[in-house]
């Protein structure tokens, strides 16, 4: 990361205490905002904190969907930490959701996903990144609304996962959801990051620094 930047952790100091979802600020154990390298050319985002996110407050750690990410970015060359780390050590990459906070039985209503989305777009305005990796169904289309010029009903994760989407100043990676996900699925996903991302120039002309 940055010299500039001092901590993975809510980098961007966004509020640890929002109340702005009433169903979900009494249930949430914390709010977990984005974590990881502000100037990643990577982002990947979920719908929502797991149950062992939810607990340490930073995405995808405490449980083995954390696990399954995790080992993913230490594969793709992103985290120099074990899979199992608390407090991931990532570079060139960040790690965020729709909605930061997790009601433990049921999924995000749309109308907490709409109320959230600030932080998101923040985040991504403020980052810049070259690729988004929307994970699951919910988050590819709420994406593809902002990001793609086909219609969100278009897209179809299990068909989409792994393969590249071109996007309007990003392009799209789509997965499919940790827990959902075959070892072989997660394969075919290193497999096209390392072949058809990482093997060509990526990098739009964005006027990045170098690296
Ligand atoms: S889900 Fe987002 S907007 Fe809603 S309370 Fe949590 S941080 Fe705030």
């Amino acid at each position: 990361m940055d010299a500039e930047q001092h901590t993975l952790e809510n980098p961007f100091s966004m509020d640890p205490d929002c109340e702005n979802c009433p169903g979900l600020c009494d249930v949430r154990e914390n709010v977990v905002h984005g974590y990881g390298d502000v100037g990643g050319e990577f982002v990947f985002v979920a719908e929502r904190p797991s149950s062992g996110a939810d607990e340490n407050g930073i995405p995808f750690t405490g449980d083995e969907e954390g696990e399954r990410l995790q080992r993913i970015l230490g594969d793709l060359g992103f985290s120099r930490s074990d899979p199992d780390s608390d407090e991931p050590d990532l570079q060139n990459v960040f790690l965020t959701y729709l909605t930061r906070c997790r009601h433990p039985e049921r999924r995000p209503t749309d109308e907490e996903i709409l109320t959230c989305e600030p932080y998101l777009n923040a985040e991504i305005r403020m980052i810049n990144p070259e690729i988004i990796v929307p994970i699951g169904q919910r988050t590819l289309e709420a994406l593809a609304i902002d990001y793609t010029t086909r219609a969100p009903d278009s897209f179809d994760v299990t068909e989409e996962h792994a393969t590249t989407i071109r996007g309007r100043g990003f392009e799209l990676v789509p997965m499919l959801e940790l827990d959902e996900q075959t070892d072989d699925d997660t394969e075919a996903f290193v497999e096209h990051l390392r072949e058809s991302v990482f093997g060509r120039d990526y990098r739009q002309t964005k006027g990045r620094r170098g690296r």
